[in-house]
């Protein structure tokens, strides 16, 4: 890579969430290998962001790349409409032993967003089957983040997932104000009177409740009390609502639990899965429902379910997939989650008092810092990549959820290098 591919890149592609006018700087990377990124300058950098979630087993990981190479000698891919293969029942079989019981009914989407869009669909065509017909609305919390496909976006934050702007496009559902207690905390007595009466309101021309357990991720990184979603859970039941469960960032451990509703513990009805499935080697995501909810859809007026994306199953992905969740279950992922989970607090808990600071948060390998002023994510970036450390900050947070088998050392430098980050003027807008 040149400069000239550089200002190609600059000019004529689109990085997540950028302008093509005014870009943000990109950084070329040229490999990775366990918890680094290698610049094309030859710089060392620790991965703080696990690559949004998914890089769970750090890079170049052997067992996941003789999975891949094993699965291209055999195929990369082949259609799923009237062909099933072993990569696709290994997984399926993986997950209904790993999932929450009662979650059996499966459906390998290409996205975490793809997936989102069938549990969306798979609700609507349940309500529709069971003759409520008036069902079509969603309910959530502000505060979420769901994808960035249409309808999954429909039940974003409608600040953060800027509706005003898609006014007119997006169908427009019903928001209750984001869980307040945090993790540790217990929702008040106002609070749940509240949302009982918004399900009075909301609840007869709603579907499901959609959510993200326990944490809520790119809408704003806040861990909310697991005592929410028990009363979700009741209240959704009392209503004739389906609840999904979004646990395609919570998903595979990062929490400290293996899926985020075993905080409550709650069942869902449907969930969702990604990001870390295939330990971020490959696009993949599932919805899986109870048998009850697959049956109900079935015995609609279609019949079948309303969804089939041409990379469906894919092969290749679920092959990395059966070896990232073997690798999983195998690992000892609880006390390295613990570990992470006890050094962040440790470490991130010293910033609490900082000025530049209005809450420190941190939840299973999760840690993050609130600031007071937004962050400038340039000069930040520029300024952790001289520290050694890869870590991308939005708005107000600076964040981490690093690969699980990070060392305590390069913990620390992550930790170190958000700490700095604060005493600097010039990260801050
Ligand atoms: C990332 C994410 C999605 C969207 O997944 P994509 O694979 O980016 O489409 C949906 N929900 C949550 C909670 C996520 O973190």
């Amino acid at each position: 890579m040149n400069q000239q591919d550089l200002a190609f890149d600059r000019d004529h592609l689109w990085h997540p969430y950028t302008s093509l006018t005014d870009p943000l700087p990109v950084y070329p990377v040229v490999s990775a290998a366990g918890v680094r990124l290698k610049l094309a300058n030859g710089t060392e950098l620790i991965d703080g962001m696990s690559s949004w979630w998914t890089a769970i087993h750090g890079y170049n990981v052997p067992e996941l790349n003789h999975a891949a190479t094993d699965q291209l000698a055999k195929m990369s891919h082949v259609m799923f409409g009237g062909i099933t293969h072993e990569p696709a029942i290994r997984l399926g079989q993986l997950l209904v032993e790993l999932l929450p019981a009662g979650l059996d009914r499966i459906f390998l989407a290409d996205s975490g967003s793809v997936s989102i869009e069938v549990a969306l669909k798979v609700a609507i065509q349940y309500q529709q089957a069971t003759g409520n017909t008036r069902r079509t609305k969603f309910m959530t919390f502000r505060g979420g983040y769901h994808g960035d496909t249409s309808a999954a976006m429909s039940v974003c934050d409608p600040e953060g997932g800027m509706h005003a702007l898609f006014k007119g496009f997006l169908p427009e559902h019903h928001f209750a104000p984001r869980p307040q207690a945090g993790y540790f905390e217990v929702p008040s007595l106002q609070e749940i009177e509240q949302l009982r009466q918004f399900f009075q309101d909301k609840a007869p021309a709603s579907a499901a409740f959609i959510l993200e357990p326990v944490v809520q991720g790119a809408g704003g990184m806040r861990m909310y009390a697991p005592a929410y979603l028990q009363l979700v859970r009741e209240l959704c039941d009392e209503h004739g609502l389906l609840l999904i469960a979004d646990e395609i960032a919570t998903g595979f451990g990062r929490t400290g639990q293996l899926f985020a509703v075993e905080h409550a513990p709650i069942t869902p009805d449907i969930i969702c899965v990604g990001k870390a499935i295939t330990g971020g080697y490959l696009t993949l995501a599932a919805m899986a429902c109870t048998r009850h909810v697959a049956e109900i859809v079935c015995h609609g007026a279609a019949g079948v379910l309303m969804h089939g994306p041409t990379f469906m199953g894919n092969p290749l992905a679920c092959a990395v997939a059966v070896a990232s969740l073997t690798l999983l279950r195998q690992s000892p992922w609880q006390a390295r989650v613990k570990a992470i989970e006890n050094t962040l607090q440790t470490e991130l808990s010293k910033l609490t008092d900082h000025p530049a600071v209005t809450e420190v948060r941190v939840l299973g390998a999760i840690g993050v810092i609130e600031t007071n002023r937004p962050i400038n994510v340039a000069a930040t970036q520029a300024f952790l990549i001289g520290r050694g450390c890869w870590i991308r900050p939005f708005r107000n947070l600076l964040y981490i959820m690093p690969p699980y088998v990070i060392g305590h050392e390069e913990l620390l430098t992550l930790t170190d290098g958000m700490a700095a980050v604060l005493e600097e003027p010039t990260n801050f807008i």
